[in-house]
């Protein structure tokens, strides 16, 4: 039995540790996040049940990362401790209840915590002597890093703010230490990865590899090429007095210049701490850059000193981690699946594998440029990554575990459902159906129609709208409507997991003709994202649906009324204006509306607090860049404007504001400082 225990403990060591080797030395990881802390677990369970083949020099016991060859070491002056993990909503309130116990406060006194998104970079600390740069290291072991001054001063911030600064603004201490994150924005890193394609050079498995990547190359030039951002979340000053709150920390460090991220929360007692959680959980995906989890600190630095630091972890802090989005699993198959208008996507068909929450059993590969440039084949053992999307994406393989059984895909030259010629023209990335019949295409436009997103005709899934159309009960979303109770129980559909044919029975036609009922009046934006026009995704339907109000007023509407629809281009506005002009589309609206299809009227956006409210920004802001506070203000119902007339309601006013500001005062309207916007923006009411 032990010497079972042993073996599988030197294995599980083994590749723990060449797995570190690859993630930090050489930035390429060979396991997913959740592999390896499944692997981390079992040694930490093995050793904890065999204390005699525990040894000092586990993985277990030490921070990996340590530096590597080539760089000179740097000591930090104050470690750099990592925080301790916590997965669930139980485990945040035992953290809550530790530090309440520590502090000796009654369970009913809300301790402050600032909240900041888990950033997934490479930490990173500067020292400024004399409010001038004079030293950059990376995180290292959190004892000794590695220094990388010249590299540092490459990097950019944030959105409109500056990144690592060669000189603070304003008063400087005497030493100033700041540590926060290299990161790497999703959209700098996928346009990096397209150029390493393009050099036939091995991909990077995410932004924060490429950040590492990046940032530690022995020649600063290679750095500068790169765009990578600071976001900085952490300032010490010795000897002298220091803040009494981290959020003040954070204050002072936008008043120095630096990027703080714009989506930090104060927040107050545990419950809206898990409530900004859940919120962020979703907002995360719209983010420009990755994060994995939620950083919670105690807001007291007093009661930060109080709490102190356990062996390994500060116990004033903890890492709130989302499920894993990133996991690896094997390609058993490659298809090419036909979308409503023709398009032909590869999909990966992969061992079952929890993600995100979820079991996964397909993941896309976009089309076949992005096939070729991966060169993922049948057999590769992949890592996929869910970002928001209902389908997750196959990021890359990982050929180091190829066995050589692997065999390429080849892209259909007919459409694997209607037999008819597949084309690629010329400028297009996709391969598409000429079938004009295609009953893929029909199921496709299904499918979009009843989703959760568009009409949510709960019960309509891939399976029953290929039998609606299979049996020829369905031409369009119109005949959904019309088709008798009798005809759907009667219909066989194909259960997915055997493949054998079933009823679709009683109790699912209810479900589904109930669905049917609800969606008659569905919002517009739901409808006009249904119909499936061209160009017209959730935002754009919404944003058409607030500015026309009614199905009529949509399909009256000129292409220059379109034009002056906010984000509307000529291009969009063109399409849509053709989309209303084909008589078949005209038909299926006109049957939508007999059938009974009344779509609701738009609502104000809720917990509008700015709703209708319109507000000019000017000055420059120190915490969000300007399109960052516009966004703020919109997604709380409000309008941005760019002069200021009797009819603004409220002016932000920044640093060094102009004649917008006299303006306002001059007109009496309300005007606010930064921090008082800021205020406003966290309970929503102006
Ligand atoms: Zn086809």
């Amino acid at each position: 039995m032990a010497e079972g225990a042993a073996k599988r403990i030197d294995d599980l060591r083994a590749r723990i540790r060449e797995a570190d080797r690859a993630y930090y030395l050489l930035d390429s990881p060979v396991l997913s996040d959740a592999e390896y802390d499944r692997l981390m677990r079992e040694l930490l369970a093995l050793e904890e049940a065999h204390p005699a083949l525990a040894t000092k020099d586990s993985p277990t016991r030490r921070v990996s990362g340590e530096a590597a060859e080539g760089f000179t070491k740097v000591a930090h002056r104050e470690p750099m401790l990592s925080l301790a993990n916590v997965v669930s909503d139980g485990e945040l309130d035992e953290f809550d209840a530790r530090v309440h116990r520590l502090l000796d406060l009654p369970p009913d006194a809300p301790v402050e915590y600032v909240c900041e998104p888990k950033l997934d970079g490479l930490a990173v600390e500067l020292v400024y002597l004399e409010g001038a740069l004079a030293e950059g290291s990376t995180r290292g072991d959190g004892a000794v890093g590695e220094e990388v001054t010249a590299n540092l001063r490459t990097v950019g911030g944030l959105g409109a703010n500056a990144g690592v600064l060669a000189r603070l603004r304003g008063r400087s201490p005497a030493r100033l230490e700041v540590r926060g994150e290299v990161l790497l924005q999703k959209e700098h890193f996928e346009a990096m990865n397209r150029v390493l394609a393009r050099q036939e050079k091995p991909l990077f498995a995410n932004p924060r590899n490429a950040a590492a990547g990046s940032l530690r190359q022995l020649d600063w030039r290679v750095t500068a090429t790169r765009p990578l951002s600071f976001v900085a979340y952490e300032a010490l000053r010795p000897g002298e007095p220091g803040w009494t709150t981290h959020w003040a920390k954070l204050e002072a460090l936008a008043a120095w210049g630096f990027a703080v991220n714009p989506e930090n929360r104060l927040c107050r007692g545990m419950a809206e701490v898990k409530r900004w959680k859940d919120e962020m959980a979703e907002r995360r995906f719209a983010l420009p850059y990755d994060t994995d989890g939620l950083v919670v600190k105690v807001n007291g630095l007093d009661e930060q000193r109080r709490l102190g630091a356990a062996s390994k972890f500060p116990r004033w802090a903890a890492a709130f981690k989302y499920p894993p989005q990133e996991e690896t699993t094997r390609v058993e198959r490659i298809w090419a699946s036909v979308g409503r208008t023709g398009v032909l996507t590869p999909v990966a068909e992969v061992t079952p594998v929890r993600l995100g929450g979820a079991t996964v059993s397909r993941a896309t590969l976009h089309n076949e440029d992005e096939l070729r440039r991966k060169d993922v084949r049948i057999g590769d053992v992949v890592l996929i990554r869910r970002a928001g999307e209902v389908i997750p994406e196959v990021v890359k393989p990982i050929p180091e575990r190829r066995t050589g059984a692997e065999r390429e895909f080849v892209f259909p030259s007919r459409c694997p459902v209607c037999g008819a010629r597949v084309v690629r023209e010329e400028g297009e990335k996709v391969h598409r159906c000429t079938g004009a019949a295609c009953p893929a295409q029909l199921v496709g436009r299904l499918t979009h129609f009843a989703q959760r997103r568009a009409l949510d005709v709960d019960g309509l899934g891939e399976a029953v709208a290929a039998a609606l159309v299979a049996n020829g009960h369905v031409h369009d979303f119109a005949d959904l409507y019309a088709l008798p109770a009798a005809t759907w129980e009667e219909m066989e559909i194909a259960e997915t997991k055997t493949g054998s044919a079933v009823k679709l029975g009683v109790p699912r036609t209810r479900r589904i003709r109930e669905a049917l009922e609800r969606s008659k009046v569905a919002t517009l934006r739901r409808l006009l994202f249904g119909l499936g026009i061209p160009q017209v995704g959730e935002a754009t339907a919404a944003t058409l649906a607030r500015h026309f109000g009614t199905l009529e007023r949509f399909l009256s509407a000129s292409e220059d009324d379109l034009l002056g629809v906010r984000d509307v281009g000529p291009e969009t506005a063109g399409e849509i204006r053709a989309w209303i002009d084909e008589p078949q589309n005209r038909r299926v609206v006109d049957r939508l509306v007999e059938a009974g299809l009344r779509p609701a009227a738009e609502q104000a956006p809720r917990g509008g607090a700015f709703a209708g409210k319109t507000v000019v920004l000017t000055g420059g802001l120190v915490k969000l860049s300007r399109d960052e506070a516009k966004a703020e203000v919109e997604r709380r119902g409000g309008k941005v404007s760019g002069s200021v007339s009797r009819k603004t309601d409220l002016v932000v006013e920044g640093e060094d504001a102009g004649s917008k500001a006299e303006k306002a005062r001059e007109l009496g309207v309300k005007i606010v400082g930064e921090e008082e916007f800021l205020r406003m923006l966290g309970e929503g009411a102006p």
